[in-house]
């Protein structure tokens, strides 16, 4: 689908092209395989030498439909569904990582990433330093390596919610010879595209907002085809040098600009097996068809809220950075002038107790796991999604121990807001 349309025509129109007589939306191919009239035409999809479907672990056109509508609206060349935002995570490393390899990341992240990164990878040989966002360039530079092969940040993090500097970021990266990977969740698309401030790789979960009722987990990984992989070919063997597994084919020589997703199919998608069912796709596309419209209403409840929770004098502090008090709030002009993400994390005087009694008084506003999608809801991290980290690594994370992560819906504004003023007077 065209590039050239604007945001909310490809959350509508892009990935699905139906020709005559086809279904006007997206069908949903659920099936495990695909059928061929001769050997030879099935040993060509092998070979990687014809495009086509053979088995959905690879390549499922739900699936594929998916993630040429998130390359359009991110302005990328190709992209790749996962069926986890962690497993997108981990293959947009693994991609270009191995055993006795290195990274460097922003330790305001997202605590599976924090800990996927931090424990997993580690043992599977692949180090990690995580330096502070707000360092100085040459404070991040130190941290490189030789053998260091990618920078890795959240446009805003979860939940400390601190706006990375992408353009630092992209800067840092490229003058070590690295790619910068994005993990652009919270704004999405309509909200920031990374590659346009130089990112190289953007990764999603799209359980959040892409998804927005909290139907389906998923993720996705983004190639810009922006990273000129051979001129340092010697630091990514795996795209640049042979592939043993696929009869000796090199990816950048064979597939330019798409080297990195068709690797990233073709290899990882193949050994190791985290695709989505194309169920969930599909309900991943009716999302993807209003992300535009939600957004919207997303990002003008929290500001209403948000000011309503900084004029509260039972509220000790308020991060969101579209209030002007905001450490990012200049940050968040440049990169995300139409609007951030509806998710504010707040304190209570009175501390951690006082936050529990708070979130067990609120009556519409839920209590669960999750964020980011249609209905208001709450989580207090050191008690729920952060429970493993020590309270040294929480703070590091950015996540104060009384933090509530508060993630506001597209109900109407005034319902939540008086909801939590009855739950501010319990
Ligand atoms: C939720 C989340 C993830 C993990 O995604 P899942 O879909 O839950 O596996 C990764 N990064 C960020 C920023 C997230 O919010």
């Amino acid at each position: 689908m065209a590039n050239q349309f604007k945001p909310e025509t490809l959350c509508v129109q892009a990935g699905w092209s139906p020709k005559k007589g086809d279904p006007r939306i997206l069908p949903i191919y659920q099936s495990t395989t695909f059928k061929y009239d001769t050997s030879e035409q099935m040993a060509r999809l092998f070979d990687l030498e014809d495009s086509g479907y053979f088995y959905t672990r690879l390549q499922n056109p739900t699936n594929d439909a998916v993630a040429a509508k998130i390359a359009a609206l991110e302005g990328g060349v190709a992209a790749m569904l996962t069926s986890s935002g962690q497993a997108a995570n981990f293959y947009a490393l693994f991609n270009i990582c191995q055993a006795g390899d290195h990274f460097v990341c922003s330790s305001a992240i997202y605590g599976g990433t924090f800990n996927l990164f931090g424990v997993t990878m580690k043992k599977l040989g692949i180090d990690v330093t995580f330096v502070s966002p707000d360092a100085s360039d040459d404070e991040i530079i130190a941290a490189f390596l030789p053998n260091t092969k990618a920078l890795f940040g959240e446009t805003i993090s979860n939940p400390s919610l601190e706006v990375l500097d992408i353009e630092k970021f992209a800067r840092i990266a490229h003058s070590q010879g690295v790619p910068l990977i994005i993990d652009n969740t919270f704004p999405t698309p309509i909200n920031c595209r990374p590659f346009e401030w130089g990112a190289d790789i953007v990764v999603h979960s799209t359980t959040k907002y892409m998804d927005g009722h909290a139907a389906a987990v998923g993720g996705c990984i983004v190639d810009s085809g922006n990273f000129d992989w051979n001129k340092y070919a010697e630091k990514f063997p795996g795209l640049c040098t042979p592939d043993e597994s696929y009869h000796g084919l090199t990816y950048t020589e064979s597939f330019g600009k798409m080297a990195y997703i068709t690797k990233a199919t073709a290899q990882l998608m193949r050994d190791l097996g985290s695709v989505p069912s194309p169920q969930n796709s599909f309900l991943l596309n009716l999302g993807l068809e209003t992300l535009h419209l939600r957004m919207r209403q997303h990002c003008s409840n929290a500001q209403k809220v948000a000011e309503y929770l900084e004029s509260c004098e039972e509220v000790s502090w308020v991060n969101y950075c579209g209030l002007p008090s905001n450490k990012y709030y200049a940050l968040a002009q440049k990169y995300l002038p139409n609007g951030s993400c509806g998710v504010i994390s707040f304190g209570l005087n009175g501390g951690r107790d006082t936050s529990i009694r708070f979130m067990d008084a609120l009556k519409m506003v839920a209590i669960v796991t999750h964020v980011a999608d249609a209905r208001t809801c709450v989580l207090h991290p050191a008690s729920h999604t952060h429970r493993q980290l020590s309270d040294e690594q929480l703070i590091e994370a950015g996540v104060r121990p009384d933090l509530i992560r508060l993630s506001v819906g597209i109900e109407n504004a005034d319902d939540i807001i008086d909801d939590i003023a009855q739950a501010l007077k319990a």
